[in-house]
């Protein structure tokens, strides 16, 4: 497969990419197929599939206690992966991330990804465990993305973590991109900072960044210039998300830290009712869709989850 940069560059015109999530544990994967079926006829370049870390949840047993017990609500990133770009033949981008993860099984992920052909990935520290307030690291696991990329390109340079040689190298490399936050990660002490850790995870190897969604794209704007005048080369792909509920007015911010344009906010203040909503944020997104592509992005992402129908009205208006 291409590197993503590369499908980018060749594709004629501007085109579109989308991020699924896993099947919730125990559920199938033909809903996750129905979903992607809607937007395959406007030509996808690639698939971004989500990896969730194991989080302690209480079970009520029979005799009225709880069992603490670890669970991963979504398991199956790889496998979802390799389903999806056999079924739809373009590349399925997995997101490996530090969290939950120890190093020695962030190696056996990479093993089967290069069995299964799949080269593209997103590296990512990967959000919080929720029982706790701040990240902690995994024992024997990484603290950040720039040491997940450590271990990649090892692994791309042919040793595995204890530093035998493979022999299962097949030529082919990991191409990965990395996370941006055009409104700043959220524990960064400045965007500045912030702008420079990134500049070290692309001198480290990243291809490409692809941003946390937002919803002016003045912030996306700035951000591109600041990472510009500090030396990142590479491609930023901006992403977008259809607001799809009233009740992302305030949740949205509370949880990934971006601001509504009043604009925006205004209007959704008026609505009625999730179907108003919805209408509102196709409209929005597909104007701010509009307005990247005319200042020049060559692909746009989406963040479909709970949006398929509403990311498909938007790329039918836009592309
Ligand atoms: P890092 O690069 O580790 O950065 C985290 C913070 O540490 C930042 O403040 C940064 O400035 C700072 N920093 C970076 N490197 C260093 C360093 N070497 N030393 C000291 N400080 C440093 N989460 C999931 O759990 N699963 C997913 O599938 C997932 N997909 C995502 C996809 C996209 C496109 C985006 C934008 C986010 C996604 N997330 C996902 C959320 C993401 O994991 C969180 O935002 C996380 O808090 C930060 O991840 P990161 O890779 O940017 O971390």
């Amino acid at each position: 497969m291409d590197t993503l940069t590369s499908i980018i560059d060749k594709h004629n015109g501007p085109g579109f990419s989308f991020e699924v999530l896993p099947p919730l544990r125990g559920r199938g994967i033909d809903g996750l197929f129905e979903n992607v079926e809607r937007l395959m006829p406007y030509d996808p370049l690639y698939i971004n599939v989500t990896t969730h870390r194991s989080e302690i949840v209480y079970k009520s047993m029979a005799d009225g206690l709880y069992q603490k017990v670890t669970e991963r609500s979504r398991p199956g990133t790889v496998a979802v992966a390799a389903a999806l770009q056999n079924r739809f033949k373009i590349p399925a981008v997995p997101h490996i991330i530090c969290s939950g993860y120890t190093k020695a099984e962030t190696e056996y992920a990479l093993i089967d990804l290069n069995f299964l052909g799949i080269n593209n990935l997103l590296l990512l520290r990967g959000d919080k465990a929720k029982h706790e307030p701040v990240f902690q690291s995994t024992e024997g696991g990484h603290a950040h993305a720039s040491d997940l990329q450590g271990q990649v390109n090892q692994f791309n340079d042919g040793y595995l973590l204890d530093g035998a040689k493979m022999d299962i190298c097949t030529g082919v490399r990991f191409s990965y991109g990395v996370a941006g936050y055009p409104e700043k990660h959220e524990e960064s002490p400045n965007a500045a900072m912030d702008i420079a850790m990134l500049k070290a995870k692309v001198d480290a190897g990243a291809g490409y960044i692809v941003t946390q969604m937002f919803f002016d794209n003045r912030h996306y704007y700035d951000f591109v210039d600041k990472c510009r005048n500090a030396g990142i080369d590479v491609p930023i792909i901006p992403a977008l998300k259809p607001i799809v509920s009233l009740r992302q007015l305030t949740l949205l911010p509370r949880v990934f830290k971006v601001d509504l344009p009043q604009e925006v906010a205004g209007e959704l203040m008026k609505c009625r009712d999730d179907k108003e909503a919805k209408e509102v944020g196709v409209e929005w997104c597909a104007t701010q869709a509009r307005d990247l592509i005319a200042n020049g992005a060559k692909s746009i992402h989406f963040y479909s989850h709970n949006a398929v129908r509403s990311v498909e009205k938007v790329v039918k208006m836009v592309f």
